[in-house]
């Protein structure tokens, strides 16, 4: 197991610590989810408050700084991953749930996520998708929030349950909104997607460092490589001809070819498929 420094991961590390991740036993399981189709993966349900008065609040927010009055999250152009900066479920929860007044605008609603990630892989949902929720400046009224307990991106990378089950969610949620790969992004890349919107002047410019560029191109890559193989296999299907035998070993060939391509320098990521 590659040991990776705290803080922003190289672009080396992350190759590197993705090769590492993919090539042992429990790698595997990574492997396997990254190239399984987008099955919804079991999401426990654990609701923050949210009722007609904080979506009043997100309302409001939208009207200021979208232009829009509206709390409704309809058709999510992206998804954004985040770490909570914490090192408990609970207290992410209760930090999501408080519907506290940010401390520098002093606006409501509070911030929150759609789900939150605990660090053994367990997958809870707090907001429903049809709501918008206070996670990332610029771009709350298109996207939806995946939050993952812990202090740093190396830490919910080198954790390999909590990493499968990331990718798993966000892989089921791309195939249900039709989100491309490029537009799975880390809070530290908001500013860098199309869709970044801030009417308030204040706030213009403003993202957190989570989810680093670095980071997002390993994470990417390997929902990549499960969109690679989850499209090899469907193409060579209807191909199969009479011998059924020869179609049967072409995707094991193709299949092996994508990932010893992965394997030996693909860890630089597709910037959507
Ligand atoms: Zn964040």
């Amino acid at each position: 197991m590659v040991e990776l420094p705290a803080g922003p991961l190289a672009a080396a590390d992350a190759r590197r610590h993705a090769r590492a991740v993919l090539a042992t036993g429990t790698g595997a399981a990574v492997r396997a989810a990254a190239a399984a189709p987008a099955p919804r993966p079991p999401i426990v349900a654990r609701p923050i408050p949210f009722g007609a008065e904080r979506r009043r609040q997100m309302a409001a927010y939208s009207l200021r700084h979208y232009g829009e009055a509206t709390a409704r999250l309809t058709d999510p152009k992206l998804i954004v991953e985040h770490f909570t900066a914490t090192t408990s479920y609970a207290s992410a929860w209760n930090t999501f749930a408080a519907n506290a007044p940010d401390v520098e605008l002093h606006e409501r609603p509070g911030v929150c996520a759609h789900f939150l990630i605990d660090r053994d892989g367990t997958i809870t949902q707090l907001v429903p998708l049809t709501l918008r929720c206070r996670h990332t400046i610029g771009l709350n009224h298109v996207a939806i929030g995946i939050e993952h307990v812990g202090v740093s991106d190396a830490g919910v990378m080198g954790d390999r349950a909590q990493l499968a089950a990331s990718l798993q969610l966000t892989r089921w949620l791309q195939a249900r909104f039709g989100i491309r790969t490029g537009d799975v992004i880390g809070h530290a890349e908001s500013l860098s997607s199309p869709y970044y919107h801030e009417n308030v002047a204040a706030l213009r410019g403003r993202t957190h460092g989570d989810f680093a560029h670095a980071t997002m191109e390993t994470y990417r890559a390997m929902l990549s490589h499960s969109l690679a193989s989850r499209s090899t296999r469907v193409a060579v299907t209807p191909a199969r001809t009479a011998s059924s035998w020869a179609a049967k070993a072409r995707p094991r060939r193709i299949a092996s070819a994508v990932s010893s391509v992965h394997s030996s320098t693909a860890i630089v990521p597709a910037s959507g498929p």
